[in-house]
């Protein structure tokens, strides 16, 4: 019924998460009308994503170097580390402004009904960092409320045990099962400043 070009844009923008057919056909319409340099643009945003994006080597966050720009920060306190699972839960918890250290990024929580164990996460990356790291200070567990979120920090607190640093959770008065990146700059805010160690 439409040209292949429109029908192929259509079926491309639904695989996306959240947009159904319908959204997918609003949007192609809307970016026909659009001019063709702009169009440009967008493709080539797309284009660059994959190119000019890597893990920064330390925490896992995403990066243009072998270190991202947090890591690279002198302006960071690089003796804490805040443990969380994805990198939505970092912009999360910058945007609440109320920590000033380091990440590490795990890349999921424990999930063993959908084949997510240990080694599919970047645990044994963060143990061997804390090992290695001159003087650090905390880790703070912050991954998800969800069963899995509680699983995997009671699983990284076990491995740190014994250590000599001081390893924290965040505190309740997170939405029970939520992730981090729905919860709100105070609930976070809260949620870090209420840390309890374990
Ligand atoms: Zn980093």
């Amino acid at each position: 019924m439409l040209p292949e070009a429109i029908e192929e844009l259509i079926s491309q923008l639904s695989k996306l998460p959240t947009i159904g057919r319908k959204s997918a056909q609003r949007l192609t319409l809307h970016l026909l009308r659009q001019p063709e340099f702009e169009l440009n643009e967008f493709g080539n945003a797309v284009l660059n994503l994959k190119k000019n994006v890597t893990l920064c080597q330390r925490c896992f966050n995403f990066a243009e170097s072998d270190l991202c720009n947090l890591c690279q920060s002198a302006k960071r306190n690089h003796r804490l580390i805040c443990v969380v699972e994805d990198v939505l839960d970092v912009i999360a918890i910058e945007n609440s402004n109320e920590f000033n250290g380091l990440y590490h990024v795990l890349h999921g929580h424990l999930s063993p009904l959908d084949g997510v164990g240990p080694d599919e996460l970047k645990i044994a990356e963060l143990i061997a960092r804390v090992e290695a790291e001159h003087d650090p200070e905390e880790v703070i567990l912050a991954t998800g409320t969800s069963m899995e979120g509680e699983a995997t920090a009671t699983y990284i607190a076990d491995k740190l045990a014994g250590g000599n640093i001081k390893v924290s959770r965040i505190s309740q008065g997170m939405p029970i099962g939520g992730d981090l990146d729905y919860a709100d700059s105070l609930t976070l805010r809260r949620a870090l400043s209420g840390r309890r160690e374990v």
